[in-house]
């Protein structure tokens, strides 16, 4: 295979083009190469090569991974990821393409269509759609795992017709239209010639088959919408904003494609008491002065009840304290997080006058001299010690 050429120089435009440029660059070649106007024989080829290059530019995300890493890079988009970025109707707006038939403004839906690649996309089986559902729990339930019943609606097989859409002990037919391919061939007339289109049956919508009595429970759509309950297990130490994949619990698929997949998303509600970080947790207590200089026993919380914990004397303002195995579970290995306790010195707002006379005396025998603004206060100090 010949080597894959440059996307802008496929375009003939430079590499720092704005995307106006980029897209009258394209229109020009594309109007040039269409398969139904051009003579060349390989402009089937051509037309694919600026409509691959055309919607790998003109998308933010895919021109920056190709910028990055060249056309190496573009393996993790699917062919029809990168073909369906483009919206022929706004390209070929204006050159009376398919003009009055509402739509489809290239003379083709897509350029499946054009190169053929559309039959098995619309025909073949298709994996059905995935569901999200969201699930709050608290950090209690975070922390010891859970198990939980949730309902949830998804698209089934209807069990009344098998699917099939038709009515039990009616049949349904060949459509006379298509003779059951699901597509028709058109000619149209165009300014630029003759365009041969292929567009899905509307006679039976792309199915190939009509079905005259349809079934009673989906209305001939083969597929119903059920609500199930599913049991699910979150692991303990589950993180927020957690998804947790249930295979095969999504929308089914379609002409014989697998399910999707259930997609829970955990939300961890915030907790009143404790911060988490990873599979730590982290409390903030107060103390007062007094325990804070002489040290104390204080019980705290934890997820698991009260411990005692021991604050040695002269413990500063902000320290932290670790208890440990008092946080959250490892989701990936055995063991918990701490939990760590962040000691906060409050100073007292409001003083009797004898907690006032015993601070003084305290200053005093500390050798602090203390200037207070309280100037009735001091004289009464004064009179009160006896000075
Ligand atoms: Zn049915
Ligand atoms: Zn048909």
């Amino acid at each position: 295979m010949a080597e894959k050429r440059d996307y802008y120089e496929v375009l003939g435009v430079e590499k720092g083009s704005d995307k106006k440029e980029i897209k009258k660059a394209y229109r020009k070649l594309a109007m040039q190469y269409h398969p139904d106007v051009s003579e060349d024989p390989e402009s089937a080829e051509k037309f694919k090569e600026i409509s691959e290059a055309y919607a790998v530019l003109s998308d933010e995300e895919k021109r920056n991974t190709y910028d990055q890493y060249g056309h190496a890079g573009m393996g993790g988009f699917s062919q029809e990821d990168i073909f369906n970025n483009i919206n022929f109707e706004d390209i070929f707006r204006g050159f009376g393409f398919g003009g009055g038939s509402g739509g489809g403004g290239a003379g083709f839906e897509n350029i499946f269509d054009l190169f053929g690649f559309g039959g098995s996309r619309r025909n073949g089986p298709r994996q059905g759609d995935d569901i999200g559902y969201q699930m709050e729990i608290t950090l209690e339930e975070a922390a010891q795992g859970m198990e939980r019943d949730i309902e949830v609606s998804h698209k089934k097989t209807c069990p009344r017709c098998e699917g099939s859409k038709a009515e039990p002990g009616t049949e349904s037919r060949v459509c006379p239209q298509c003779g059951g391919s699901g597509q028709v061939r058109q000619v149209n007339n165009t300014p630029l010639g003759q365009f041969a289109t292929i567009r899905p049956c509307n006679a039976c919508h792309g199915e190939g088959k009509i079905v005259d009595t349809p079934c009673t429970e989906c209305h001939g759509k083969g597929i119903i919408k059920q609500t199930n309950t599913i049991h699910i297990k979150i692991p303990a130490g589950v993180e927020d904003d957690s998804r947790l994949r249930v295979p095969g619990e999504g929308d089914i698929g379609e002409r014989g494609g697998p399910p999707g997949d259930l997609y829970i998303l955990i939300h961890v509600k915030e907790h009143p008491l404790f911060k988490r970080e990873g599979s730590d947790l982290k409390y903030q207590m107060p103390i007062s002065f007094v325990q804070a200089s002489l040290g104390d026993t204080v019980e705290i919380p934890t997820l698991d009840g009260a411990v005692d914990l021991k604050i040695p004397s002269g413990t500063q303002s902000g320290t932290s304290f670790r208890v440990k195995g008092h946080g959250m579970p490892h989701m990936r290995w055995t063991g918990k997080g701490n939990l760590y306790v962040k000691v906060k010195v409050v100073t007292p707002k409001k003083l009797s006058a004898k907690q006032k006379e015993l601070l003084m005396e305290f200053a005093d025998v500390s050798g602090e001299e203390i200037y207070s603004q309280d100037k009735g206060f001091f004289d009464k100090m004064k009179d009160a010690i006896g000075h």
